[in-house]
C-alpha cells in the first residue's frame, strides 16, 4: 500500500524542526530512519499531515565520550554504532545488542534515536538503557529535560515525548574496568524481534559483585530494569547459586503479556533461563578481564 499524502520538510537546524512541529500542533511526525513509521504510514496506521525529516541536521549524529558517558545522538544510524571502536572499547554490551538489531541493511538506516522513540518494549535499545539507567535528553517547546528510562518509557510504543519533542540524544554511562557483559535473546528467526531479551553487565571482584545491571525485553509493556534481582548478586555474589537466584527473580519482576508469539508463562520461562545465560557469560568475561 501506499502512504496516504503528507507534507515533507527537510529542517536544516533542530530550531527549525522544533518550530515545524509547533506549527503543527500535532499534526506533525518526525522522520529519522523511517524503519518503524514509513510500515505504519503504508498500512494508514498513522495520517501526519506532515513528516518533520531530521536527516539533514548534522548536529543530531554523532558517538562522544564525556564525563563517563557515551553521547549517541538521535540521529546516529545503528550501524555506526555497531561499527564504532569507541562504542567496541567503551560499552561493549551496546555493540553485541546492536548487532541483533533486525538486519544490516535495516541499522543502516535506523537510529538510535528513532528505536527508543518507537518504545517497542521487546527492542534492544530501550533494554540497554534501562540497564544501565542512561539519560535521555529531550528539547521541546519549554527547552531541554533529562528523562531518566523509567520516566521515558510509558508503555507499548508510548514514551513520555511530547508530538512537539525531540529527543536528541541518549547519554550511557561507559562499562566500568573489568566488567563482563551480555545481551541473551530468543527469537525465532535471527534478525526478528526478540520474543525476551536480557541484557547483562557485571563487575566481578573473586567470587564477589561490585556491580551488577539487568534488564529485560519483551517482557512487559516496556523493558524492565530487574533491580531486585541486581541486589541479590551485589549482596551475595557471583556463584551459580546466586546467579540461579538472580535468575529466579528476574522471572519474579518481569511482568510479560501472552500473544501469538508466545504465552506469559513462556516469557517468564525465557526470562529465568537467559538472565542466567546472560549471567554466567558476563562474569567469565569480567572474572578472565582480573587474571
Ligand atoms: C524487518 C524489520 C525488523 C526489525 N527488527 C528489529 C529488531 O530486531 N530490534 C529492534 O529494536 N528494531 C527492529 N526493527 C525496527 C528498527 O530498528 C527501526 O530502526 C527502529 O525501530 C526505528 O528507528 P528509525 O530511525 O527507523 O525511526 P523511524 O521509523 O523514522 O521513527 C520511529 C518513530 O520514532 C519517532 N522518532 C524518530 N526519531 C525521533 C526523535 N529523534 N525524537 C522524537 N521522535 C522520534 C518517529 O516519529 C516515529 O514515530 C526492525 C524493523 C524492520 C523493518
Amino acid at each position: 500500500m501506499k502512504p496516504p499524502p503528507f507534507e515533507h520538510y527537510e529542517p536544516r537546524t533542530l530550531d527549525e524542526a522544533l518550530e515545524l512541529l509547533r506549527r503543527y500542533g500535532g499534526e506533525a511526525k518526525i522522520l529519522a530512519g523511517g524503519q518503524s513509521l514509513m510500515p505504519l504510514l503504508n498500512f494508514r496506521l498513522s495520517r501526519p499531515a506532515a513528516l518533520v525529516d531530521l536527516n539533514r541536521i548534522p548536529s543530531l549524529a554523532g558517538i562522544r565520550e564525556a564525563d563517563g558517558r557515551l553521547r549517541i545522538g538521535a540521529m546516529t544510524r545503528q550501524r555506526t554504532i555497531e561499527f564504532s571502536p569507541l562504542v567496541r572499547d567503551r560499552l561493549p554490551l551496546l555493540r553485541e545488542a546492536t548487532s541483533l538489531v533486525g538486519h544490516l541493511p535495516i541499522r543502516t538506516r535506523g537510529t538510535i534515536g528513532g528505536s527508543l522513540a518507537h518504545a517497542d518494549p521487546a527492542a534492544e535499545y530501550p533494554a540497554i538503557t534501562a540497564a544501565l539507567d542512561g539519560e535521555l535528553v529531550v528539547r521541546g517547546p519549554g527547552g531541554e529535560r533529562l528523562l531518566r528510562p523509567a520516566e521515558f518509557f510509558v508503555s507499548y510504543l508510548t514514551t513520555a515525548l511530547a508530538p512537539d519533542d525531540v529527543l536528541v540524544e541518549v547519554r550511557l554511562p561507559v562499562a566500568p574496568p573489568r566488567s563482563g557483559w551480555a545481551f541473551e535473546e530468543f527469537s525465532r528467526r535471527h534478525g526478528d524481534f526478540a520474543i525476551v531479551a536480557i541484557a547483562a553487565l557485571v563487575v566481578a571482584d573473586g567470587p564477589r559483585c561490585q556491580v551488577a545491571r539487568l534488564a529485560a525485553a519483551g517482557a512487559g509493556a516496556t523493558p524492565i530494569r530487574l533491580q531486585g534481582a541486581e541486589e541479590i548478586l551485589q549482596r551475595e555474589g557471583l556463584s551459580d547459586r546466586n546467579l540461579a537466584a538472580a535468575a529466579e527473580r528476574a522471572a519474579e519482576l518481569v511482568q510479560p503479556d501472552g500473544d501469538l508469539h508466545a504465552s506469559a508463562a513462556h516469557r517468564r520461562q525465557l526470562t529465568r533461563v537467559l538472565t542466567q545465560r546472560a549471567l554466567r557469560r558476563a562474569r567469565e568475561l569480567s572474572q578472565g578481564a582480573q587474571a
